[in-house]
């Protein structure tokens, strides 16, 4: 999978490659679709959600630049698949998810693994984790239309923010926001396809 979905598509952060070649995938799909668990695409993991495609895990991850001393806030842990590769690149990451159930899971799958360094929280990442912050880095794994505020407040200066851009039902570009003298300079990647953010984001403005 590294090889032949991961380097031959253009994934050259060093550090990158060798955590993606030591997370175990199919720990974190569920037990029947365990033989499909290298191949590159997104696999459902119960509540309609479903766990990224390795190529996308890699590519974010790389996007993040992240430092072995960085703090990374992660919106959507899911499966916990990204979250472990985040521990392993960085310093702490603080992992938030909107339903319980799959937190639960990742957590209990995560602390088996003896990851030491992540903490996680049930709650809509809308709004970050205000007293864990600044970050050096945030990565959000569901699409929303804009850059949720309080995530862009909770960036340091020279932090960098990825994540799918798009409205509800359009395709999505993934991006990154740096954040230089507290003004953001975003560049954009590939056309990419996740499930929306749910919670405030989703709500009418007043
Ligand atoms: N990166 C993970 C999950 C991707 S799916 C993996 O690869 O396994 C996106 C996840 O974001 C889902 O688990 C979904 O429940 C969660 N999510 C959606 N809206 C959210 C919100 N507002 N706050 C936190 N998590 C949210």
């Amino acid at each position: 999978m590294v090889e032949r979905d991961l380097r031959a598509r253009g994934i050259k952060d060093p550090r990158v490659l060798a955590v993606m070649e030591a997370v175990p995938r199919h720990l974190f799909v569920p037990d029947n679709l365990r033989a499909a668990a290298y191949d590159d695409r997104p696999l459902p993991i119960g509540e309609d959600q479903t766990i990224s495609q390795p190529y996308i895990v890699a590519f974010m991850s790389e996007l993040l630049e992240l430092k072995p001393s960085d703090r990374v806030l992660e919106i959507g842990t899911g499966s916990g698949y990204q979250t472990a590769v985040l521990a392993r690149l960085a310093a702490a990451v603080n992992s938030i998810e909107i339903l319980p159930s799959l937190s639960a899971r990742a957590r209990k799958l995560l602390d088996g693994l003896d990851y030491k360094n992540i903490e996680f929280k049930v709650g809509d990442g809308f709004f970050g984790w205000e007293d864990r912050g600044p970050f050096d880095a945030i990565v959000v794994t569901a699409a929303a239309p804009k850059i949720p505020e309080p995530l862009w407040r909770q960036l340091r200066d020279g932090g960098r923010l990825v994540m799918p851009l798009g409205a509800p039902g359009k395709s999505q570009k993934l991006i990154r926001a740096r954040k230089s003298a507290g003004q953001p300079n975003i560049e954009d990647f590939t056309e990419v396809l996740f499930v929306p953010l749910r919670g405030a984001i989703q709500q009418p403005s007043p």
